[in-house]
Parts: structure tokens; sequence; C-alpha cells
């Protein structure tokens, strides 16, 4: 038994993406893979290892979290965000919140110092500031890219997109994703963490998968689980928990499991990234693609965008 980690930059992968598009993320995924491998290395906590490798994400541009947040049709920023430890269930979401830098470690602020599990919108913006988290002005997430996928959905009358179909006359990316990271230590305690901006041109106050632990995030002894894709599917099939479910009940590993919980989900929606409290890990999509990277102490490392991988 060995440590592993898997993460996600999001399932809402093009056909084809031009190398100015491809690099940055290429670079973006290779940098929080590494941040993680040295902080399982240091023998940090897997909880610690998923927080600090979602940050980078959120912290990147690219990626559709924090910095990268997509803009609801008001043009502003509801970021959402869970977490969650296997040993011992504990969880915390977040949604609705417009400033804070870091969603994911509110999430974690939630889980250990609320009585709550899950904490939205005002109260969970006040909650934030109260213990000192990060906050920054609502334009440091409204980019001209941001901007330009927003008026590109609006344009083609669009809230969720089809996954499937290529996108060429789009030059940004109006399919982007929520990012992810799963992790196991070699002691099997294993950790889940997921942070997104939503759907670009969601409705105000529309909720998606990414916060709602058994659907987004979910993480107990046997494996740890962050999804992405059209949140409204994957909460239709609390897809996290069920790949945990078909362990627990059905004794199926993890890829037979996530590989299952795929299959039941309509093509071209979902993809997701899983560790076992074994070091097995799983990073099925039914979408074109999926931003991901994954390494466990065996010497096993990948970034890959499509089918194949990139190292
Ligand atoms: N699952 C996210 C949501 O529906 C979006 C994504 O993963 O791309 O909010």
């Amino acid at each position: 038994m060995g440590w592993a980690i898997a993460l996600h930059g999001g399932a809402g992968v093009p056909l084809t993406l031009p190398p100015e598009r491809r690099l940055p993320r290429e670079a973006g995924l290779r940098h929080c893979l590494e941040v993680g491998i040295a902080a399982l290395k240091a023998h940090k906590h897997p909880l610690d290892v998923v927080e600090l490798v979602v940050r980078e994400l959120e912290n990147h541009p690219d990626f559709n979290a924090g910095r990268g947040s997509v803009l609801t049709t008001e043009g502003t920023i509801e970021m959402e965000a869970s977490i969650m430890d296997g040993k011992t269930k504990k969880c915390g979401a977040v949604s609705g919140l417009s400033t804070l830098v870091n969603p994911i470690s509110v999430a974690r602020a939630v889980m250990e110092k609320t009585p709550h599990v899950y904490l939205a919108f005002d109260g969970a913006e006040a909650f934030a500031r109260e213990q000192g988290f990060e906050t920054v002005e609502q334009s440091y997430f409204v980019t001209p890219e941001n901007i330009e996928r927003l008026k590109q959905a609006k344009e083609a009358n669009r809230v969720q997109v089809d996954y499937t179909q290529p996108d060429h006359t789009s030059h940004v990316d109006s399919r982007m994703g929520t990012v992810g990271c799963v992790a196991v230590d070699n002691e099997g305690n294993l950790a889940s963490a997921t942070s997104t901006g939503g759907l670009v041109n969601k409705m105000l106050g529309r909720i998606g998968d990414s916060p709602i632990i058994g659907a987004g995030t979910y993480a107990n002894h046997l494996c740890a689980v962050s999804a992405t894709g059209q949140g409204e599917a994957i909460l239709r099939a609390t897809a996290a928990r069920d790949v945990a479910a078909l362990m627990e009940f059905k004794g199926l590993s993890l890829k037979e499991a996530a590989a299952y919980v795929l299959e039941q989900l309509p093509p071209g929606t979902t993809g997701l990234v899983a560790v076992s409290s074994t070091g097995e890990i799983a990073m099925p999509f039914n979408t074109p693609g999926m931003f991901r990277a994954a390494a466990s102490q065996d010497g096993y490392s990948e970034i890959a965008i499509w089918g194949s991988p990139l190292i």
C-alpha cells in the first residue's frame, strides 16, 4: 500500500485545443501534481494535500474555480466548493461565494469550525470574512475571457454545454471545468476536494454538484471521489457516493465501480477522479476529454487531456 493522488481541471474539454489554450493548462496540471506529490512525500495528511492542490488550481486563471470562475447570467460570481475526510466522514461545503480567493479553504473551515456541513451565500460570505480569509473585488474574477465566455453563451442561448459537440466557433474556452483532487496516504487515509465557478450563464442561485456531498465530492474508508461535468446529471446520479457504495455493498474494485457509475450517466456529461485506500486510481470520463493528472508511490505518473497520456 502506498500513497496516490489524482486531480482534475474539468471534463469540459473540446475535441481539439490549440497549443495556446492547451499548454498553460498542461503546465498548471503538472505544477499542481508536483505540489501534491511533494506534500504526500512530506507525510502531510490527505486532507491537507487535497486542500493545498485545489487552492493551487483555484489560483490558476485557466480553470473554472477561484480566479478562473465563470460568470452567472448577471455577470456575477457564485463559487462553490466542498471537502471530505474519508476516515471520519467529516465534510464541509460552501455555495454562493463571490469575493473569496480560495473557496476550498472556506469549505474546510465550515467542516472544522462550525457545527454544520454546508453554508451558502450571505451566511457563507460573512463566516469567511469573520474567519479572516482573503477576499478580493469581483473584478479579480471578471476577466476579459470570462466576459467573452458569457457573451458567447448568451448569444447561443446556452447554459449547459453540450460537451459532445465540436466547438469550432469559439476563440475562448466556453467549456471549462471544475477542479478537484483526491488523495490517499500510505496509511490509507483518504480525502476529496472539489471547487468550481459552476456553469457559464447559470441562473442566480443555481447550485451544482460540486458542493454537494455524495454528488460532486465523497470520501469514506474505501475511496475518495471528485466529479466534474454537467452538475444536474451528476446530482441526479449521486455519482461520487455511488462509486463508494458499489465498493462497500457490492465489493467492486475502484475501477469497476467508477466505470459502472460512468456507464449509467448520460453520454457527454461526466468525468471523475478517484483513489482507493489501497492506492488504486481511476479517472474515467464520458466527455471528449478531461484535464487530469495522477501519480502514485510506485513511480506511476500521468498528465492527460484526451484518451492518451501526455507523459
Ligand atoms: N460540475 C460543475 C457544475 O455543474 C461544472 C463542471 O464540472 O464543469 O457546476
